[in-house]
């Protein structure tokens, strides 16, 4: 490689017109267009099926999936790794592998997982992006690095950026085992004395709000928060002034409460004046979320559904978080594919739970309506499977589909 070459890329190739049929081939659903094409809601006999307006694939994963397609174009004879999963769908996953691209698994120490890398390599960043210290190795390897990381996620790292560099410490809601977590919370350390704090739900967070409110004592805190706070943390200096963020495929309304729990603690230990100085927060939900969200609520508000099916990764957060709006209200299935309709049961995840279970004869006898959603890493051709395998359960195919 001559010391010129550029190693950095952030913007694709220009090679679209070559990967695009690739794409469609491996991504895209004729039951999905034809599902829109029918105005979102179908009948085949007694089983309808309706889709949420907004589902799948969003455009951080479009582009995500698009440039790594792009790369093993743009080097065909290059050895080209992926840091970790680059989105949270097997499926997708194993088709990347497909491609001669390997997976390169978490590691503690970004020595240990590039190890095998050489100045020669091409190294894919995921969507959810790497945290600093992640980059800055590979970048002093040389090594070409194509980088996919989303501009929403780069919105929130913005955010943590200021907040460290003006003195707040970031109360980031997200998961602190999630990539764009561990990401984003490693941006709060590239200003001398910036720290963050990861809350995962709202019980996690009223614990934050009783330290602040001098109900919890630090040691609490720190036992309670170990892995999920910057090294070094201490509460009694690190939470004085909190500037909030989130994990950008978090439950939004979930991610409001805890902003404002955390803003009414702030003011309950030093009054309202104090609040402009000593509390920020910003909106950092990406609107792919928002609107999946939205758009499922919407369709349960709608009505006229017997159960739902949320299509996607396991280990997706946008996905669980559809689950959990329609779990309390509609029998929910979070299933991974469509092999996990097997006969008349179903593997699925209940929401919360770790392992997935299996329900017998889960769809209603008689006419029934399905509704169905997917989270931002599940491609269409999976929805298109889900879609085939619950009306063969009823001896029914996607050809009869007719607007319901
Ligand atoms: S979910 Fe949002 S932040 Fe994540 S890749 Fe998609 S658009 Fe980007």
């Amino acid at each position: 490689m001559s010391g010129s070459e550029q190693t950095y890329f952030q913007k694709g190739f220009n090679l679209k017109a070559q990967v695009r049929p690739v794409l469609a081939q491996s991504y895209h659903s004729k039951v999905v267009d034809r599902l829109k094409e029918l105005g979102y809601a179908a009948r085949a006999g007694e089983v309808g099926v309706k889709l949420a307006r907004e589902f799948g694939f969003c455009y951080g994963v479009d582009r995500a999936v698009e440039y790594a397609y792009e790369a093993r174009e743009r080097f065909p004879d290059r050895r080209i790794f992926l840091s970790g999963e680059i989105i949270h769908n097997p499926e997708v996953n194993g088709r990347i592998e497909a491609l001669g691209i390997r997976i390169l698994p978490d590691h503690r120490r970004p020595e240990d997982r590039y190890a095998g890398v050489e100045a020669t390599d091409v190294v894919i960043l995921p969507a959810f992006g790497v945290p600093v210290g992640e980059l800055q190795h590979l970048r002093s390897k040389g090594c070409v690095l194509v980088d996919t990381t989303c501009g929403s996620v780069l919105n929130v790292w913005k955010n943590v950026h200021r907040y460290a560099r003006d003195g707040f410490t970031s109360v980031i809601h997200g998961k602190h085992y999630h990539e764009e977590t561990k990401a984003t919370a490693s941006q709060a350390l590239t200003h001398p004395g910036g720290h963050y704090l990861c809350v995962k739900d709202l019980p996690e967070a009223e614990v934050v709000c009783e330290f602040i409110r001098g109900n919890v004592p630090a040691a609490d805190l720190l036992q309670r928060f170990r892995e999920a706070a910057s090294p070094g943390f201490d509460p009694e200096r690190d939470l004085q002034r909190i500037g909030l963020a989130n994990q950008t495929t978090m439950l939004m309304t979930e991610s409001l409460e805890i902003q404002e729990r955390l803003r009414r603690a702030v003011r309950d230990r030093w009054g309202e004046a104090a609040l402009p100085e000593r509390f920020r927060a910003f909106d950092t939900i990406c609107s792919a979320t928002q609107d999946r969200q939205d758009a499922v609520l919407k369709m349960l508000e709608e009505g006229g559904l017997d159960v739902m099916v949320v299509i996607g990764g396991h280990n997706s957060s946008n996905t669980q978080a559809l689950a959990r709006i329609c779990a309390p209200r509609l029998p929910t299935y979070h299933i991974s594919g469509a092999d996990r309709i097997q006969g008349a049961a179903i593997r699925h995840r209940p929401v919360g739970a770790h392992e997935e279970t299996a329900t017998e004869a889960w769809l209603p006898a008689g006419p029934v309506t399905v509704g169905l959603t997917a989270g931002a890493s599940t491609p269409n051709n999976v929805v298109g499977e889900v879609v085939e395998r619950i009306l063969a359960l009823r001896g029914r195919t996607t050809d009869e589909l007719t607007a319901a």
